[in-house]
């Protein structure tokens, strides 16, 4: 089985993703980046961007937290509001009652120093801490396959990529979570992912023939 989540949304590729997970009949989790849905910088339009996560919610997909504003790893001390405002934001559409997974932005990191508060382990990400206090855990991947720095032609490269990658942890007797991106945070890869939604629809195909079934996380 393999998980697809993607992080960074919603954004303006969301829907047309929605729709080739609906042709597949594919459940995925979407961290959702709490600006993009409340700010909606991507387009200017909040309304469209709780239209679209709600859409995702209604489609039977996990909407997840990935922060409100993807603050980077050395500004941890602000990240136990943002991650509370992040919550917020996703439960403005999931409701009060439903559980919202929590993923870390740019994952776990290596950290020189660690947690200067408390003994973590060494060089572990302070970040972790954070979290912990907060009683939620970081839900991790077994494989990224950087799909936000692709153009739309790599497509075929990255399915390809993902069908190794689930192939390889099938062999190993494990399932496979796929770090992927719907979104971004306005940096130089901007919002659009072409390539994602494009590589996402030709590993489903592969992956209806394989037999293989996705889960959320
Ligand atoms: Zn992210």
């Amino acid at each position: 089985m393999f998980s697809l989540t993607f992080d960074d949304g919603p954004g303006p590729d969301t829907e047309a993703l929605l729709d080739v997970l609906r042709a597949h009949a594919a459940r995925a989790t979407f961290f959702l980046i709490g600006r993009n849905l409340e700010q909606a910088p991507w387009c200017g339009d909040p309304a469209r961007a709780a239209q679209t996560a709600a859409r995702a919610f209604a489609e039977g997909h996990v909407l997840g937290n990935h922060t409100y504003s993807h603050l980077r790893p050395d500004r941890w001390r602000e990240l136990a509001a943002d991650i509370r405002r992040g919550e917020a934001a996703v439960r403005s559409i999931a409701g009060p009652q439903t559980r919202v997974p929590f993923r870390l932005p740019y994952g776990v990191r290596s950290f020189p120093g660690g947690f200067p508060l408390g003994n973590i382990g060494e060089d572990l990400d302070p970040r972790l801490a954070v979290v912990a206090s907060l009683g939620l855990s970081h839900q991790h991947w077994t494989s990224d396959f950087d799909d936000w720095t692709l153009p739309p032609e790599a497509a075929p490269a990255l399915a390809q990529a993902m069908i190794a990658h689930v192939a390889r942890c099938e062999a190993a007797g494990l399932d496979a979570v796929l770090d992927l991106h719907d979104s971004g945070t306005g940096s130089s890869s901007g919002y659009s992912r072409k390539a994602t939604v494009a590589g996402v629809r030709q590993f489903l195909q592969e992956a209806d023939r394989r037999g293989w079934r996705s889960f959320t996380v």
